[in-house]
């Protein structure tokens, strides 16, 4: 089975973890760079981006992760996709920029930040149940990045080659779609 490892420095973790085991990846928490090394794929999750780059600060973390998601497919949901972007907005800050999108954090007013959305996308199998939580905003992608869903105009599903990111949150849905397609991608990759 793949080895799929979850940032565990802060945020919904655990719930990534759970989705994997249902479709019979392996899990592993990653709290230090030494955890990177084997496993097949990586998910970034939600949470909080600032506080996260704040745990990457420590042990150079940050620069083996930069190097880390080059090669390796990673799928950043929310906060992790946050910290995938080139560009970040609302405010400025550091990021991996393995993907190339720019994001607003935090950009839907107070009263719908919140929000679960159904929606077609190119995944089959009908609408997908989207779950937004103080997300950020796709405002650009680049040339080389595919958008599989979008809320309004704006992408909220993008793929760049190994790098997959949702600025909602698939592993709170019951729906295991959006990870099934991570797996996918982590199986070509690694063949
Ligand atoms: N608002 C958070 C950030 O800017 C992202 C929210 C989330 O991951 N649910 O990092």
């Amino acid at each position: 089975p793949l080895t799929i490892g979850i940032l565990a420095l802060q945020g919904a973790y655990e719930a990534h973890a759970k989705t994997l085991r249902t479709l019979g990846a392996t899990p592993r928490l990653v709290r230090l760079p030494a955890d990177l090394e084997g496993i097949d794929g990586l998910i970034m999750p939600g949470g909080e981006s600032t506080t996260m780059l704040k745990f990457l600060e420590r042990h150079d973390f940050f620069d083996t992760l930069k190097t880390f998601v080059q090669t390796t497919p990673t799928f950043g949901t929310c906060a992790g996709a946050i910290l995938l972007a080139t560009d970040v907005e609302n405010p400025t800050q550091k990021s991996l920029a393995a993907l190339d999108i720019t994001v607003e954090r935090n950009a839907y007013g107070r009263q719908i930040d919140s929000t679960i959305l159904h929606a077609d996308s190119k995944l089959p199998g009908g609408p997908l149940e989207m779950v937004f939580i103080r997300a950020p905003r796709i405002t650009r992608t680049g040339e080389a990045v595919e958008t599989l869903a979008t809320r309004e105009a704006n992408p909220v599903l993008v793929r760049q080659g190994h790098i997959l990111a949702a600025t909602f949150h698939p592993e709170l849905s019951h729906d295991t779609r959006v990870h099934e397609l991570f797996l996918n991608l982590v199986r070509h990759h690694s063949h």
